[in-house]
């Protein structure tokens, strides 16, 4: 006789309940739509990235309280591995476990090599990778105590496929695809899990002056600024929604996911099957 099925379709209404996430670069775009998925999964969670303090202080009084989960916030600069430390220490001290781990926080730069500044490229690849390597170092030894975990780097379809003058971004989300697989190699037997998503273009109020900004620019409507520019190389041409993104991180995180490690998991409207 069989074993009994396990329960594979948690209902996603506090399915993470009783777990920590901390999520980089959350007070705006994917992150803080993954740290909203996540609270409203039940999961406690660390805020962290840039932006004004009282609207910070708004998302995390407004999570919290719709949710009821806790919700810290660290302003720590994913550039500075000091204040890495301090964040995650902090975590740690405060809850006593981190279970769920998003590398999120990111920036870009677009030049020709030849013009890429230096000063440029050391700060893209300290914030979209070299962050990563440091939060996950510090985070790996409360999983390995807890027997369970999730890494979930938010990487790129620039992780796995590039594009002119964005050297540093398409280096750095590479190399983020390749640390992921690493992780995934050394806590393969330990209940922890590492896998990357590599989103293509994902609607966020960035995209939306962007899309503002070449309409404007060239004199187009915006339907022909979003198909013929910006989502080019997107055979679907639709963004990803934020809420996409938040719900593939629940599922990654959810025990249905168990035996997802390693991979590298486009949400790019069909761009790398190029
Ligand atoms: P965003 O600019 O809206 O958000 C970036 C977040 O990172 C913000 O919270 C910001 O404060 C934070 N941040 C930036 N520098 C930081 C630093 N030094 N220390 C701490 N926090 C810092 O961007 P987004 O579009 O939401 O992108 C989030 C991630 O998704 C990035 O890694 C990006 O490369 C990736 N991504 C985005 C898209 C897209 O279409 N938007 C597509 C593929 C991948």
């Amino acid at each position: 006789m069989n074993a009994p099925a396990p329960n594979l379709t948690p209902s996603v209404e506090k399915s993470l309940k009783g777990k920590v996430s901390l999520v980089t670069g959350s007070t705006s775009g994917i992150g803080l739509g993954i740290a909203r998925a996540l609270a409203a999964a039940g999961s406690a969670v660390v805020l962290n990235g840039f932006g004004k303090p009282a609207e910070i202080a708004a998302t995390q009084y407004e999570l919290s309280d719709r949710f009821n989960v806790p919700v810290e916030y660290s302003g720590a600069d994913m550039s500075d591995p000091d204040s890495i430390a301090q964040m995650m220490h902090k975590t740690l001290k405060t809850f006593g476990r981190v279970d769920i781990l998003v590398n999120n926080a990111g920036i870009q730069h677009v030049a020709p090599l030849h013009e890429f500044p230096p000063a440029k490229w050391d700060a893209v690849l300290a914030i979209n990778l070299s962050s990563a390597f440091h939060t996950i170092r510090l985070a790996l030894p409360a999983m390995v105590a807890n027997k369970w975990g999730r890494v979930i780097n938010i990487a790129s379809a620039h992780g796995l496929v590039a594009s002119a003058f964005k050297s540093a971004y398409v280096a750095a989300k590479h190399g983020m695809v390749g640390l992921t697989k690493v992780v995934a190699l050394e806590t393969a037997e330990l209940g922890i899990t590492s896998n990357a998503i590599c989103p293509g273009y994902v609607y966020t109020p960035l995209v939306e002056a962007q899309i503002e900004g070449q309409a404007k620019a060239h004199k187009i409507p915006r339907e022909q600024v979003v198909r013929e520019i910006l989502l080019a190389q997107q055979p679907n041409k639709r963004f990803a929604s934020v809420d996409e993104l938040g719900a593939l991180t629940v599922f990654l995180a959810s025990d249905a996911a168990a035996s997802i490690t390693g991979v590298a998991l486009p949400v790019d409207g069909g761009w790398t099957a190029h």
